[in-house]
């Protein structure tokens, strides 16, 4: 199986194009790049990822592909869209003018579809993360596919379009008949290289301490943080900032190929939505609190 993907799977990398074209100077592109913050994280380097196989990544589970290099790290977001929390983040991170993964739960994207479709005008890589976050490893093959193709069709309705091809576990539990249903559908699996434990955390500066005192540790990686959590959101700012400090550069992972969802799921999502997804308009444009 490993071997199989192995060879189908290229990870290329560039520079990111932004950078290439506004300035013939990359080593300069992260202050040059984001106006009003010359201490900007930036995005040191794009790579592209051919999910065809389902290749796995994040040590915690998958050994096969270590593409990071010394320093370098992925920013991955799981559970929301959340009201509050994850504009928090999104806002730091457009402050730094740096990209991360975001990983949905298809239920909240649902509710929220406004908050999805800022993330991904912000140019962020959003894969799912199954519709009601459910462990899999506890349900039947036909329960857990409907799980992870009922959250692939609900981000997509929330977009209006298919969806980056990557997928996360929720509570990283992988069943193997589900990696294998989603190799099959030619989804990479992002398990960790270091979870940060962040939803167990009340304070910001536990979680900065958290994420920076295990890539000290590692000296790179993928890390998992929830958008969805409060403290991380209050700490995002300041996070990118010791990052910065400390010398890390950020990578943006991409997909080669968008996932179709499967039209069968995306009725069943509509009728569950209660329909007019694809035309939602912000929830505070549709219902505004007139007493309180
Ligand atoms: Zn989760």
């Amino acid at each position: 199986m490993r071997t199989a993907i192995r060879l189908a799977v290229v990870i290329s990398a560039a520079l990111a194009a932004s950078t290439a074209l506004a300035q013939n100077a990359p080593t300069a592109a992260a202050a040059t790049a984001c106006p009003g913050n010359p201490n900007a994280l930036g995005v040191s380097r794009v790579v592209e990822i051919d999910t065809a196989g389902g290749p796995g990544f994040g040590f915690e589970h998958f050994k096969a592909y270590d593409f990071l290099r010394d320093k370098e790290v992925v920013l991955t977001f799981d559970d929301g869209p959340w009201p509050g929390n994850t504009p928090s983040v999104l806002k730091a991170l457009a402050n730094h003018c740096t990209k991360a993964m975001f990983f949905v739960i298809g239920k909240h994207a649902g509710w929220h579809p406004e908050i999805l479709k800022q993330v991904a005008a912000a140019g962020h890589t959003i894969g799912s993360h199954t519709w009601g976050h459910k462990d899999l490893s506890a349900k039947t093959f036909d329960e857990a596919k409907d799980e992870i193709e009922k959250g692939i069709s609900a981000v997509s309705i929330a977009l209006g379009g298919p969806v980056d091809p990557f997928f996360r576990f929720p509570a990283l539990r992988h069943p193997p008949e589900m990696m294998k249903y989603l190799a099959d559908r030619n989804v990479a699996m992002f398990s960790t290289d270091m979870d940060s434990f962040d939803f167990r955390m009340r304070k910001p500066e536990q979680v900065i301490a958290s994420v920076m005192k295990r890539l000290e540790k590692r000296g790179k990686g993928i890390v998992l943080m929830h958008d969805f959590q409060q403290a991380t959101a209050r700490g995002a700012e300041q996070l990118l900032e010791k990052l910065k400090a400390g010398g890390y550069k950020i990578v943006q992972v991409k997909g080669k190929t968008p996932i179709q969802p499967l039209p069968e799921y995306n009725q069943i999502v509509m009728k569950e939505i209660g329909g007019g997804m694809e035309n939602a308009r912000p929830v505070s444009s549709v219902v505004k609190t007139i007493s309180e």
